[in-house]
């Protein structure tokens, strides 16, 4: 249910974008979702095809990039993608989140004419 306000985010950057580069519409948008930002594509896509009706962006194409959460190597000090679980792949010693990684939502790119 959380994705809803940041859909009509979405449509309202598009509504600004699409004006300020005289473009009549929005075929593709890529989006960066971090993996811990507990966005959901499918229910963004859904919110998305309400929401961006008789906008610019309407039927616009979305195309989803997950980011990994990063992790730190207390050890090593390596830093590296979590996948299954805190363990370094190098050392394998213990590693803290990164603060703020893994969390990201944004328009990376768009398209349109
Ligand atoms: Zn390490």
């Amino acid at each position: 249910m959380h994705e809803l306000p940041v859909v009509l985010d979405i449509v309202h950057v598009m509504d600004e974008e699409a004006n300020k580069n005289g473009m009549k519409e929005i075929t593709r948008i890529s989006l960066v979702i971090g993996e811990l930002s507990s966005i959901i594509d499918e229910s963004v896509q859904m919110y998305f095809e309400i929401a961006a009706k008789d906008h610019p962006c309407e039927g616009a194409k979305l195309v989803f990039e997950h980011r990994p959460a990063m992790l730190k190597c207390q050890s090593c000090g390596k830093e590296f993608p979590h996948e299954k679980n805190f363990q370094c792949p190098d050392c394998g010693g213990d590693s803290n989140l990164i603060k703020g990684t893994g969390r990201e939502f944004y328009i990376l790119s768009f398209d349109g004419q």
